[in-house]
């Protein structure tokens, strides 16, 4: 087994004001690979700390990641208590410290002197170009121990692990791909059925555990080989064939990563509208980058007067039947399509709860609705939960809705 430790560094980790996500992605990475992780700690930004934790793990790990503390900043100590630890002195490397001029030439912004302790290297370590940001990382083998210096934003993390450490590990290592374990997204499917469908899937193949995450409208099935021989491609067959359609992602893709693609690659635009989410729908598909490629844009219309005035509802619909109905949702649908001249437009309309909202409808109750140019589609569903998890529901469920539509799949059952 090769064995790695994980050391997180920062105050804001410490004290709970940021999560540390970063080793639980840098988990499910060397698991991946066959390593095993063996422990996490989280230090604050203190030399003395970060110096005995990187001792501790040492002990007990072939190699420690650590991320976090290498910025330009008076709190960014990790390097310099990595430094102390091991007793390898820091020297300036001319070639980083020209990647840090270049980078904040290209920005247009001045570079401060404090900017160049970015360009320190522990002594016998390898530089890892930080392609997204200013901050290297270090790869450094010290008494038979790999130490790992990675930056602590998140993104910047996950650019160097993928691009850089997990290959630079698995040639070191000759860690290999383990192919026993595998991720499914599911969306908009009820939990238990889900479950059933998915032991019943695995009823004659032993040897293969599962486990179930579920997040707000999206449930990830794990499925992982328990034992040497079990059939793990046998497995994964009979799963993927009683889940059919509603797997969304796979790994590490997401719903709306997927949706775009899917939107990219027909060379299709999308706009939304929005009334319980309040923006949620139109936040969660820009998060993705390069949305721009095919989201126009959407409208949030919370009231009656807006859904009339911005997207063209009809007056008479809105008092005969209440804004929260697939009519009205076609009808918002049809009518952002056509202000974003968008090839498809999808809209929500619902009662996110606790009350009412002078609707009829009781709280969870939510229309959608999608149109491009072969018409308009309804759908109306009672989502469980309270008002956060009614309105995250529901923007799974019009992204889901979308994809599975963009993929051809019937999507009148979707709930
Ligand atoms: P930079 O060069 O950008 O300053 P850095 O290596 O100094 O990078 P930090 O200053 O420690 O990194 O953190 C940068 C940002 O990343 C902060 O917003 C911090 O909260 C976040 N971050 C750091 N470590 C983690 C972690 N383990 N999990 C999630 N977010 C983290
Ligand atoms: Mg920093």
């Amino acid at each position: 087994m090769f064995d790695c430790s994980l050391l997180a560094v920062g105050d804001e980790l410490l004290d709970g004001r940021t999560i540390d996500t970063n080793s639980d992605f840098i988990t499910a990475k060397l698991e991946s690979v066959g390593a095993r992780v063996v422990m996490r700690l989280i230090v604050g930004d203190d030399k003395g700390n970060i110096g005995r934790a990187l001792a501790l793990a040492l002990r007990i790990s072939h190699a420690v990641i650590v991320t976090g503390g290498l910025g330009p900043t008076g709190d960014d100590l990790t390097r310099e208590a990595v430094s102390e630890a091991l007793e390898l002195p820091l020297h300036r490397d001319r070639r980083l410290e020209e990647l840090q001029g270049m980078f904040f030439a290209a920005m247009g912004r001045e570079m401060s002197p404090t900017n160049l302790k970015q360009a320190d290297l522990i002594e016998g370590a390898v530089p890892i170009e930080a392609r997204l940001g200013t901050a290297p990382g270090q790869w450094l083998e010290n008494r038979g121990r790999v130490i790992i210096l990675i930056p602590g934003v998140p993104r910047e993390m996950r650019d160097m692990l993928e691009g850089d450490i997990i290959p630079m590990l698995s040639r070191r290592f000759g860690l290999q791909e383990t192919g026993k374990t595998l991720t499914l997204l599911v969306a908009a499917r009820p939990e238990s059925e889900l479950a059933e469908q998915v032991e019943a899937a695995l009823a004659e193949v032993p040897g293969i555990g599962v486990a179930y995450r579920a997040m707000m409208g999206q449930i990830e099935v794990r499925l992982s080989s328990r034992e040497e021989g079990a059939d793990f491609a046998a497995a994964e067959k009979r799963v993927r064939e009683a889940l059919g359609p509603w797997v969304v992602a796979e790994g590490l893709e997401t719903l709306e990563g997927n949706l775009g693609e899917e939107l990219r690659s027909r060379g299709l635009t999308l706009a939304v509208a929005e009334s319980l989410t309040g923006g949620m729908v139109g936040e969660t598909i820009t998060a993705m980058p390069g949305s721009s490629d095919y989201f126009r844009g959407g409208i949030v219309a919370y009231d009656l007067e807006a859904k009339e005035n911005m997207l063209g509802v009809d007056r008479g619909l809105l008092r005969s039947r209440g804004a929260v109905n697939e009519e009205v949702a076609k009808a918002m649908a049809g009518g952002v399509r056509g202000r974003f001249s968008s090839d498809l437009g999808i809209a929500l309309t619902g009662v996110a709860g606790p009350d009412r909202g002078g609707e009829d409808e009781s709280p969870g109750t939510v229309a959608f609705g999608l149109a491009d140019k072969t018409g308009t589609y309804g759908w109306k569903y009672r989502l469980p939960g309270d008002r956060e998890m009614v309105r995250r529901f529901a923007t799974t469920i019009i992204l889901t809705i979308t994809l599975l539509y963009l993929r051809g799949e019937d999507v009148s059952h979707v709930r």
